[in-house]
């Protein structure tokens, strides 16, 4: 890859070229001014001049709700938790283009967006059953070649509310879901424990990692999250768990959250946010400085549940920096900091950044790093993150997967 500003801080920082070697970045050196011919049985990928920073893991979606790419459906659903499961269980199937190609076309458009690893939700419940989840089963295979593609089996109408979906759920984990899911184990369910034994039940079954969705705010969600702790520390899970949303890290007083904190990092719980509109920004500088592994996903797109999202992980990756109100450059190399390296970190916990990006050899830029990359215009970081640009060129393993909006299969 010749001529990239590699994770640039200044517009006049030098341009690098990046030699990838079986797909990892195998050396790093200054462009030179006159442009030698590539040497034999290497490829040149042109920059550009454009920012380089790794892919981005988008690592919670809900393609099977994605209303991307069909005909605008005005929101009907009321405000409840309750009112908009019930909606969008009404609503699913009502689309001018079918299940399959919407979960297609939300995929493609987030890898186009800069994106080589995704975890997404699948609904399952008694009425739709496994039908999502093979919808989600074929893009996943069908899109094996150009992304690292996880299911999260997930009860979006709760196991105790909707009786049947724990054998549906279960039924999937058999048939190739990687992760179980579960859902506001007291707002929902009203049996945390009940609920919680169910979720880590199957998960000792299936031998997966769990992701929990968790709306409840203050001391209800961290009465939740501490029940989480005592599980996962009792069945020896750390680094398997991820708690979705976790408003109630957004909400709590500074002592609880600091002694709540404690603990999820001692069981080593990963978070992952959406940059919502509706609630506080959890507090992301706090997050990295405990160790607790944090990522970025879309959630629904277009759906029953909001007209909001659009499958470009990089916009809502700006998103996560302006709910946070971030204006110095750090702070928004943070927001594209957690979209990255933070995303692959909830995905792998052996990938938790411990330095600098740009001596990060696991998942950063350094030598020995895998060669996931996305190059995207601007001069620096912050301001290709305030751009946004569409000329976006995607890397995995080595091998271009997407440019300028187009993914190559
Ligand atoms: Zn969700």
């Amino acid at each position: 890859m010749r001529g990239a500003r590699l994770w640039s801080r200044h517009p006049d920082e030098p341009l690098v070229d990046v030699k990838i070697v079986d797909g990892r970045i195998g050396g790093i050196s200054p462009t030179a001014a006159q442009a030698a011919p590539p040497a034999s049985g290497l490829v040149c990928l042109e920059a550009g001049g454009r920012v380089l920073v790794p892919s981005l893991a988008a690592v919670h979606e809900h393609f099977d709700s994605s209303g991307l790419g069909a005909a605008f459906r005005p929101h009907t659903a009321g405000d409840s938790l309750e009112e908009l499961i019930a909606d969008s269980r009404g609503v699913w199937r009502e689309s001018s283009v079918p299940l399959i190609d919407r979960v297609r076309i939300a995929a493609v458009r987030t890898i186009a967006s800069g994106a080589t690893a995704i975890r997404s939700h699948v609904q399952i419940d008694t009425e739709c059953r496994l039908e999502r989840f093979e919808a989600m089963a074929t893009v996943r295979d069908e899109l094996a070649g150009v992304v690292s593609f996880e299911i999260v089996a997930f009860p979006q109408c709760g196991y105790l509310q909707d009786p049947g979906s724990e054998q549906l759920v279960d039924e999937a984990l058999a048939a190739g879901a990687d992760l179980v899911g579960g859902i506001d184990p007291c707002g929902l369910e009203r049996d945390a424990r009940a609920h919680l034994d169910i979720v880590f039940g199957l998960a000792q079954k299936h031998h997966v990692g769990v992701d929990l969705h968790l709306h409840e705010r203050g001391p209800l969600g961290e009465f939740t999250l501490e029940l989480v702790c005592d599980r996962v520390t009792a069945l020896g899970m750390q680094g398997l768990v991820t708690i979705s949303h976790a408003f109630a890290l957004a909400t709590l007083e500074p002592r609880p959250l600091q002694r709540l904190l404690g603990r999820l990092a001692e069981a080593d719980i990963a978070v992952t946010t959406i940059a919502p509109m509706e609630t506080a920004p959890l507090p992301h500088a706090l997050l990295r400085e405990t160790g607790i592994r944090c990522g970025l996903g879309q959630d629904g797109m277009r759906d029953g549940w909001s007209p909001w999202g659009d499958g470009d992980l990089l916009r809502r990756t700006r998103q996560l920096a302006l709910r946070s109100a971030w204006s110095h450059d750090e702070d928004i190399e943070l927001a594209v900091d957690i979209a990255t390296r933070g995303g692959r970190a909830v995905l792998d916990a052996s990938q938790r950044p411990r330095v600098a990006m740009t001596e990060d050899a696991v998942s950063g830029l350094a030598v020995g790093a895998p060669a996931d990359l996305l190059l995207v215009e601007g001069t620096t970081v912050t301001e290709a993150l305030m751009d946004c640009g569409p000329q976006r060129t995607v890397v995995r393993r080595g091998v271009v997967v997407a440019d300028g909006g187009r993914v190559l299969l």
